[in-house]
C-alpha cells in the first residue's frame, strides 16, 4: 500500500493505493497535533464514502445497483453496532443536540433500554458484543431477538437519520441490490437478500484498532451508546500525529479486513 498525503492550495489531500490496485483519494483535515482514534473519525468516514463509490460502480460495471434511497428505513430497526470510537462521537453528538431533541433521544434510547430489559436481552446484547465477538451463532440469536421487537433507531426522524454524517459505519457500508422487500423479512428462510460487497471493511477494522494496534473487537450497540458512555471515556487512548495513526489504521485494514471484492 501507498499512503500519499498532499498539501495543495484547495486543502490536504489523502491518496491511498491499495496492494489490489484499488486506489481513492478524499479530504483531510485532521486537527494538529497529536489525536486519537475517535478524532479523525471525520477523514475515516470520508474514506469510507470513497470505498462505497468504489463498490457502488464495481456493482454497476456488473449490472448491479443499490436499492437503497431515501426513506426506505427497514435496516434502521436492525441491531446497530458500532466501534467505541463511534460511540464515543455519537454521544459527543447527542450532548451537542439542542435540548429538546436531546431529549427525545435520551428517551427514546431508555424506553428501548426498558423494553431490552423487560424481554431479556439487555444483558446479553451487551455481553455478547463487548466480549464474546467471535461467536457469530451467539450474536445472530440476539440480533434476531432484537428485530422481532422491531425497535426504530432512536436516531431515526420522519423516515431519515438525524445524525447522517455522524452515522456508524455499519449504517454507511450496509447496502443490498436485492428488492427493498427483502430488508423487511431479513431473518425469513429463503430470503433472497444480496449485499453490495465491498473491497475494504473499515467498521470492523475501527472496532478492533485502537489508534496503535490492533485489539480484540468492542462492539456497541446502539440502544447502549449513552449507557455506556463514562465507561468508554475511561478507556486509555493512544495518541499520535493524525499522518501516522491513519497510516497505522489502514495497514491493520489492508492486513485483517481486505475482502473478495478487493481481489480479481
Ligand atoms: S439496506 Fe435495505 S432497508 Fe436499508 S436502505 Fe437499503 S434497501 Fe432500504
Ligand atoms: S444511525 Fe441513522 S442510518 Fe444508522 S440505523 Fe440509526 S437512523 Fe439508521
Amino acid at each position: 500500500m501507498d499512503i500519499r498525503i498532499s498539501d495543495a492550495a484547495s486543502g490536504k489531500n489523502l491518496h491511498i493505493d491499495f496492494a489490489s490496485g484499488i486506489s481513492v483519494s478524499c479530504a483531510f483535515f485532521p486537527p494538529e497535533g497529536e489525536v486519537a482514534l475517535v478524532d479523525i473519525l471525520p477523514e475515516i468516514f470520508s474514506l469510507s464514502n470513497e470505498l462505497i463509490a468504489h463498490a457502488l460502480a464495481a456493482a454497476a460495471a456488473e449490472g448491479s445497483r443499490a436499492s437503497c434511497e431515501k426513506g426506505c428505513v427497514s435496516c434502521c430497526y436492525q441491531l446497530i453496532v458500532m466501534s467505541d470510537h463511534e460511540a464515543l462521537l455519537l454521544a459527543h453528538i447527542v450532548s451537542l443536540m439542542e435540548p429538546k431533541e436531546r431529549a427525545r433521544v435520551k428517551a427514546a434510547l431508555r424506553s428501548m433500554l426498558q423494553i431490552l430489559e423487560r424481554h431479556g436481552l439487555l444483558a446479553e446484547m451487551l455481553d455478547s458484543h463487548a466480549n464474546c465477538f467471535t461467536d457469530s451463532k451467539r450474536l445472530v440469536e440476539v440480533q434476531k431477538k432484537y428485530w422481532e421487537l422491531q425497535l426504530a433507531c432512536p436516531f431515526l426522524v420522519d423516515g431519515a437519520c438525524s445524525v447522517y454524517a455522524f452515522r456508524p459505519l455499519v449504517c454507511r457500508q450496509y447496502m443490498v441490490s436485492s428488492p427493498r422487500e427483502c430488508c423487511a423479512q431479513i431473518f425469513k428462510p429463503g430470503n433472497m437478500m444480496k449485499k453490495i460487497p465491498l473491497a475494504y471493511d473499515l467498521g470492523s477494522a475501527l472496532a478492533s484498532f485502537n489508534g496503535a494496534a490492533a485489539k480484540p473487537t468492542l462492539a456497541v450497540p446502539i440502544p447502549a451508546v449513552l449507557l455506556v458512555n463514562g465507561l468508554l471515556e475511561s478507556f486509555p487512548r493512544p495518541k499520535a500525529s493524525a499522518e501516522a495513526m491513519m497510516a497505522a489504521f489502514l495497514a491493520h485494514l489492508e492486513e485483517n479486513f481486505t475482502r473478495s471484492a478487493a481481489r480479481p
